[in-house]
């Protein structure tokens, strides 16, 4: 056994799965219950967690009404936004067993989520993705980063980059300053609370020139961090930027 698995372990990601999954039956993330198959939630679970599914808005993602027959539909809210990335998906709607599973994995070091979250990320990236394509995550303040001790957004980049084959630059962007987390306030005044609140760091401006970005994230609400994130890499001679983030947040007007 001691052998089957150090040798896979220098193999391909498959067999590594298959590995631990000889060694530890999965468990289901939302509530414990051990599960045949691994990467997935048991029934209960699966009910109460709102997957994103059919028609979505393309720039982020937000399920929309319709028939999904490969028309590229906007939302309203970004309609009216105008974002500065191209095209967005995200994985779940934040609301429910959805946003137990992700507050959990944010505040509670349940860092064992990343895994199953970035592998339902990476099987929604499918219309985002480009050739030469380069995985940022969104940064974390460092004060936060001590409070947290991981960003999680950059715990999902790279686990999405290494399922997708994409290169990742965890450390593209930084925080000047820390900004007040998500909260009630609009569009406008998060945009204006945000203004020079992200840039590039300048040592990977030269990797970023004319590689396409794939902008990770785990909740986008208003979208305003998410597009000062896009601004910055847009302005490093990024040609194009997508956005993938595992929860969508109901906006705020
Ligand atoms: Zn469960
Ligand atoms: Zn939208």
């Amino acid at each position: 056994m001691g052998t089957l698995l150090s040798r896979s372990l220098a193999v391909a990601p498959a067999a590594i799965k298959a590995a631990r999954q000889l060694v530890f039956p999965g468990q289901c993330p939302g509530c414990g219950t051990l599960l045949a198959e691994e990467g997935g939630l048991c029934g209960p679970c699966w009910r109460e967690t709102p997957f994103i599914l059919g028609l979505v808005c393309d720039l982020c993602g937000a399920p929309q009404i319709g028939p999904d027959d490969g028309v590229r539909v906007h939302c309203d809210a970004c309609r009216a936004l105008g974002r500065p990335w191209t095209q967005g998906r995200a994985v779940l709607d934040y609301s429910g067993g959805a946003r137990r599973l992700v507050l959990a994995f944010k505040h509670g070091d349940r860092l064992d989520l990343a895994p199953r979250f970035a592998g339902w990320m990476a099987a929604r990236a499918d219309p985002l993705l480009r050739p030469g394509m380069l995985a940022v995550p969104v940064p974390v303040h460092r004060w936060r980063l001590l409070g947290r001790r991981y960003n999680q957004a950059a715990v999902l980049s790279r686990l999405v980059s290494r399922e997708l084959g994409l290169g990742h630059l965890p450390d593209a962007l930084w925080r000047r300053r820390a900004t007040p987390p998500m909260s009630a306030e609009g569009h406008a005044a998060r945009t204006a609370s945000l203004e020079g609140s992200i840039a590039l760091m300048p040592r990977h401006r030269s990797r970023l020139a004319g590689r396409p970005v794939l902008l990770v994230d785990d909740v986008m609400t208003s979208g305003a961090t998410l597009a000062q994130c896009c601004l910055c890499l847009l302005d490093a001679g990024v040609p194009i930027v997508n956005v993938l983030v595992l929860a969508r947040a109901a906006q705020h007007a």
